[in-house]
């Protein structure tokens, strides 16, 4: 059994959608007071409602995580309404699927503003919280893309996610005399929004190739995000945890045809 979440406040970024929304949804269920991020105002009232019906604890604020100035006032709008930030899941990114020789460099550096600018400006953000209370969490969601396999068209993304993983490192070793911890969720193929988009061929192509037969559902990262949080969890930093569904396992096509 886990040592209560009750209470906590939390910062969810990309909260207004699948992963995200995953992710409020589950730490809201166990009490927490869940802060929404993410631009779109009609998606992220969405998380809120849900949230609030399950009599859950949610406010939003909308903010583009790769503005400095915004993040600021998301950490300080949030230290207001719940009183200090406990936990930051910096989980919001994007990832647009385009090969190196058609890649425009300004889709390049949009990748790596959202996926890993945004990493280090919402933790930086939150560390006078985190000073000033003596202890805090970060859970970053990073991906298996570029840590652990290959995609043709994310080339960009792979490295924003490898590179999450590196900023980590350092980052366990600064906040340690904080007492805040920081790891990473790497996930395989979560069905959300956004992975609907690349169509039902990818969809269906992916889930054929992972043992357990099937895409990860958005609490499977929630509950991840949550270990990471809980008190149980005070002695790991800098680590990563991938939830797959054993998708990295398979050597070859065979391997996968003999289950
Ligand atoms: P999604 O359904 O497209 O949701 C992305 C979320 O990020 C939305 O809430 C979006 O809200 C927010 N966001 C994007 N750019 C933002 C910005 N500049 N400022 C603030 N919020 C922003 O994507 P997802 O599949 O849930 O992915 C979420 C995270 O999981 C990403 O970091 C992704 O790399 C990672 N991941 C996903 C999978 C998967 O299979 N789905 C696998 C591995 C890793 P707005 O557009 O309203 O701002």
């Amino acid at each position: 059994m886990f040592t209560s979440i009750k209470g906590h406040s939390v910062i969810v970024t990309g909260a207004s959608k699948g992963i995200g929304r995953g992710i409020a949804k589950v730490f809201a269920l166990q009490g927490a007071k869940v802060m929404v991020v993410a631009r779109g105002e009609v998606e992220a009232k969405e998380t809120v409602d849900e949230i609030r019906s399950n009599n859950g604890i949610a406010e939003m604020q909308l903010c583009d995580v790769t503005d400095w100035d915004a993040v600021v006032e998301m950490v300080k709008v949030t230290e207001s309404e719940f009183g200090c930030v406990d936990v930051l899941c910096a989980n919001a990114g994007i990832f647009p699927q385009t090969k190196i020789f058609e890649m425009d460099p300004e889709e390049w550096d949009k990748v790596m503003e959202t996926n890993l600018k945004s990493a280090f400006l919402c933790v930086k953000a939150c560390i006078p919280q985190f000073k000033k209370k003596g202890n805090g969490r970060i859970i970053l969601t990073s991906s298996i893309t570029g840590p652990v396999t290959a995609y043709p068209g994310w080339s960009h993304y792979g490295a924003s996610k490898s590179g999450q993983l590196g900023f980590m490192k350092t980052a366990a070793m600064e906040l340690s005399k904080y007492g805040t911890t920081i790891n990473a969720v790497m996930p395989g193929n979560i069905y959300t929004e956004g992975l609907r988009d690349l169509g039902q061929d990818y969809l269906d192509s992916m889930a054929a190739t992972i043992p357990l037969k099937r895409l990860g559902v958005v609490e499977d990262i929630g509950n991840a995000a949550l270990f990471f949080a809980s008190d149980e969890a005070s002695y790991i930093t800098g680590q990563t945890l991938i939830v797959d569904g054993g998708q990295i396992l398979p050597e070859s096509l065979e391997a996968i045809e003999e289950i």
